[in-house]
């Protein structure tokens, strides 16, 4: 028997709560040993960064021990859901790394069949049609410590409640008119119990069933079952569905036997400093065109983060780094963004771009000479080689690496001092070029031949090191520096200002004019991750053309805010 706990407990050694109950419930040979996990987004949104966290465990569970995972689409309510989210929902699940196979469902598929279950609990007494506006039943349903009041219409005779039910079905009354329901108990302590609605009337065409139906089953009359009909064994959802489950469990019981029931097991959601997740919020945020679209890259969205340039691995990692408990938490976006730096580093191009150029004229090199330097494209990655850049008479060089009066301990350029231009040569600046209003247009330099890399001098220090590009190669773009989205930690929390109030005005700069090595343009394609070395993270936006190149950062190289942080 110890040797037995022994195996189970290094088995489980690693595993999540939520793996432990469903290890216990295969190892109990519940369900014949099955596995079977779905993953039910609504759609009537695009997915965000809390629902790759429900994908990770839903997909990943049933990965882990020989399950299958069903995508089902929970689409009981055609006035918000539309293909657009249909189509955007497989593509993101797709890019995160996860299939559902042929186990592609909908919940509308089942509404044959829950239509026959509520005409079955009607004729048996256990379902009823109520004629109360929703304030009505509303104002009946009590409060947690007091019992509510039976509707006025609880005790209709079956061949009524199947009269107007059916009528309902047909399109006879007005939305809001009518609805069905449970007639379970409206003193029961949990509210979920007392007589809640099943169904409601709805005249909207759904975008699969047409106008076929005019009633609608409500959530809690259509998920439990929908993963009795499709032998889902695990139900994984997030915590505010605890209190659901025994209505779950009721309504599942009317179709189950002993052979088979669903379980549901709660985990809490993912919530992401500086932004926000709920679905109708972003909604707004699109709709009233405050973001550039769903997939805008401030978005917390799949598609946003996607075309910014976060890898599926990195938003992986990071879900695995916050793991899964009972407990609601607020996550620290900048652990998200830890992993995508972490990700990145191991995987981008190192390469060359300009920011805010400064020019600088080498005043001792030959006017037409070209040379060309190796450079290395990933020191993480020996496998990565390199490319050769262009270095000429005239470069640019970052503005911020220059000043005229600099403080102690500034290593960069200034009058007199000397840099090196990263695998280039030592430079040395003699004088500034102003124009008539006194700003700074250009710098002239000379450079030490002897100081390439491979001759005798290159082993020289000076220290500070610069990235540039040759003024005569270099090719114009547009990048689009991201910051996050809101203002505030949390803003879900704030009573006192509306959300769109709190957004971050400054959460997307745009600089034109960014000098690029020419390596970048040959190299970009959709998706090609880059690091614009000492600038940070990049990668081509969907509105790049080849006349006009467009880069995001992704993110900067630093952690810039952590910084702040730590100095308050
Ligand atoms: P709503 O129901 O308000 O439209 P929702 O965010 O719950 O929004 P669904 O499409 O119903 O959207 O979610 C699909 C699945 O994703 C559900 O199982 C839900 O529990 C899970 N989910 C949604 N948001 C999060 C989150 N922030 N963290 C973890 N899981 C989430
Ligand atoms: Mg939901």
């Amino acid at each position: 028997m110890a040797e037995i706990e022994g195996n189970e407990n290094t088995e489980k050694k690693g595993m999540n709560f939520v793996e432990e109950e469903v290890y216990n419930d295969l190892q109990a040979g519940k369900n014949g040993g099955r596995l079977s996990t779905r993953f039910p987004p609504e759609p009537n949104g695009y997915l965000h960064i809390g629902h790759a966290k429900a994908i990770c465990m839903d997909f990943g569970v049933a990965e882990k021990f020989g399950g299958t995972c069903n995508l089902r689409f929970d689409d009981t309510n055609p006035v918000k859901e539309d293909v657009e989210y249909v189509d955007s929902i497989r593509e993101d699940i797709h890019w995160l790394g996860f299939d559902w196979g042929d186990r592609e469902y909908y919940a509308s598929d089942y509404f044959p069949q829950l239509y026959d279950l509520a005409i079955r609990l009607i004729k048996e007494g256990k379902a009823y049609v109520d004629d109360q506006s929703s304030e009505e039943i509303a104002s009946q349903k009590g409060s947690p410590t007091e019992p509510g009041t039976n509707s006025p219409y609880r005790d209709r005779s079956v061949e009524e409640n199947l009269d107007l039910f059916m009528r309902m079905n047909a399109g006879e009354f007005d939305e809001g008119s009518r609805v069905l329901r449970a007639k379970i108990d409206m003193a029961n302590p949990n509210m979920h119990f007392r007589d809640p609605i099943m169904y409601r009337i709805i005249k909207t065409p759904h975008h699969r069933t047409g106008t076929k139906w005019k009633v609608y089953p409500m959530y809690d009359f259509a998920h439990g079952q929908s993963d009795y009909f499709e032998g889902v064994t695990h139900s994984i959802c997030t915590l505010e569905f605890v209190v659901h489950r025994p209505l779950y469990e009721y309504f599942v019981k009317e179709l189950a036997d002993d052979s088979y029931c669903p379980r549901q097991i709660e985990f809490n959601r993912l919530n992401l400093t500086y932004t926000v997740m709920s679905k109708r919020k972003l909604l707004q945020l699109v709709k009233e065109g405050l973001v550039a679209g769903w997939d805008d890259p401030r978005m917390p969205t799949i598609s946003g983060m996607r075309r910014r340039g976060y890898t599926p691995q990195s938003i992986r990692n990071f879900i695995n780094t916050i793991g899964y408990t009972k407990y609601e938490a607020l996550n620290s976006v900048s652990l998200l963004e830890h992993a995508v730096r972490e990700d990145l580093n191991k995987i981008a191009t190192r390469v060359m771009a300009v920011v805010n150029p400064l020019k600088v004229v080498i005043t001792n090199y030959p006017e037409d000479q070209v040379e060309t330097v190796e450079m290395e494209n990933n020191p993480e990655d020996p496998q990565a080689g390199s490319h050769s850049m262009p270095f000429c008479r005239e470069i640019y060089i970052e503005r911020d690496d220059f000043m005229e009066n600099p403080p102690k301990k500034f290593f960069r350029l200034f009058p007199g001092g000397e840099v090196r231009l990263k695998g280039a040569y030592i430079i040395k600046c003699e004088e500034i070029v102003k124009d008539s209003e006194g700003n700074i247009t250009e710098l002239r330099c000379t450079y030490d031949p002897d100081t390439r890399s491979g001759l005798p001098g290159s082993q020289r220090k000076v220290k500070g090191t610069l990235h540039w590009v040759s003024a005569r190669h270099a090719k114009d773009a547009e990048v689009r520096l991201y910051d996050r989205l809101f203002d505030v930690e949390n803003p879900a929390a704030e009573t006192e200002r509306d959300f769109r109030e709190l957004l971050n005005p400054e959460s997307l700069k745009v600089v034109e004019g960014v000098k690029l090595e020419p390596f970048i343009i040959e190299q970009a394609t959709p998706g090609t991750k880059f690091q614009f070395q000492r600038v940070g993270y990049f990668t081509p936006d969907y509105d790049s053309t080849s006349d006009k190149p467009v880069f995001n950062r992704t993110i900067a190289l630093k952690d810039t805010w952590e910084k702040v942080q730590k100095k308050n």
